[in-house]
């Protein structure tokens, strides 16, 4: 589904392009290159594809996958993804052992089972992280150009990634900030409202017009409001409201 010029939405649990469990997934397309804005749960990899396909692309195309964070909602469709394209992973240098071991516990999903965020018998299938990326940090996805802001707070490898393209600014914000300035602060090792704090302004004071988050609404305009309100909230006594 094309949502603006160069981005379209190829999954998501949500609204019902793939697998329930599954967060939003972006493809940005780099005209030489096609990449994931991560992958979902996993589930139903053959939906994502033929959504790529439906869109007009052919996923061989696929050179990347760029992770927002490690929680398996994002990344536990890497193994199958790369096993059919040959892409390379990126994720944080703080997520990399996460993803490479895959133990359950470590990576929250234990705690997310119990939550009833998955089913009992679904299982994260560890792979290998191709390029392990910090803050600062620039992937080119063909033309495109992904600028890496490092915001944990959510989990501790979570990246915003930032692109300026034709006269469109988009950030596609992960977990971290979303619509109407909701946060994903959670009940879970690694997740830190001190973090928060700290590494918020990065992407607090940049123009953006597309906010392109991990659940939820996105939108495509003024999306800078919706970041700018939580980091008011941020600076306030009382966190944020969560998405979750
Ligand atoms: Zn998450």
């Amino acid at each position: 589904m094309k949502i603006m010029e160069n981005v379209y939405l190829v999954g998501s649990g949500q609204i019902g392009l793939s697998h329930p469990f599954d967060c939003h997934i972006y493809l940005v397309d780099g005209k030489d290159e096609l990449a994931l804005i991560d992958t979902g749960a996993g589930e139903r990899v053959d939906k994502v594809l033929s959504n790529i396909e439906e869109d007009g692309f052919n996923p061989e195309k696929i050179g990347k996958i760029i992770l927002t964070h490690h929680h398996a909602d994002h990344s536990g469709g890497c193994k199958k993804i790369k096993d059919k394209t040959h892409c390379r992973i990126y994720i944080h240098e703080e997520g990399v052992k996460l993803v490479e071991q895959g133990d359950e516990e470590k990576m929250g999903l234990v705690v997310a089972k119990k939550s009833g965020l998955y089913s009992p018998n679904y299982t994260f299938q560890p792979f290998e992280v191709d390029v392990s990326i910090k803050d600062g940090d620039e992937v080119c996805v063909g033309k495109l150009k992904l600028k890496v802001f490092h915001t944990p707070g959510h989990s501790k490898d979570s990246v915003c990634f930032y692109i300026q393209d034709e006269g469109c600014k988009m950030l596609f914000s992960g977990d971290v900030v979303l619509f109407e300035g909701k946060i994903g602060l959670l009940n879970l090792s690694g997740s830190n409202l001190d973090d928060y704090r700290q590494s918020f302004d990065k992407v607090a004071s940049l123009k953006i017009d597309a906010l392109l988050p991990g659940h939820s609404l996105f939108t495509v305009k003024e999306g800078e409001q919706h970041v700018k309100k939580a980091s008011l909230a941020l600076k306030k006594l009382s966190p944020p409201p969560n998405f979750i």
